[in-house]
């Protein structure tokens, strides 16, 4: 599995990115807007990841389209830093809410 890897300058942390299906990536990033648990879950699931790994894409992926998950500021591209605050953000929503 390809694993694409991002430096958050917020958490300091290093964000692992795997290479999932859109089917999939849009499935954890729905579950993600609700029950983030479940959304860790899935990522370990599909990955085979540390809960620690999943846990930690879990939680910068955004829950509003444009919108950073650390301080709410505008996004200018749906995968990168936040220009506000330093945080990886990947949108892995849906063009059209399910
Ligand atoms: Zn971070
Ligand atoms: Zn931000």
């Amino acid at each position: 599995m390809t694993v694409q890897k991002l430096a958050c300058q917020a958490c300091k942390g290093e964000v692992r990115v795997p290479e999932l299906s859109m089917a999939e990536r849009e499935t954890i990033a729905l579950l993600r807007t609700t029950e983030t648990p479940r959304a860790i879950d899935a990522i370990m699931t599909l990955t085979g990841w540390s809960l620690q790994d999943s846990k930690r894409l879990a939680l910068h992926l955004t829950t509003a389209r444009g919108m950073c998950q650390g301080c709410r500021g505008a996004l200018s591209e749906r995968m990168g830093r936040c220009g506000h605050c330093g945080s990886v953000n990947i949108d892995w929503l849906p063009d059209t809410p399910a």
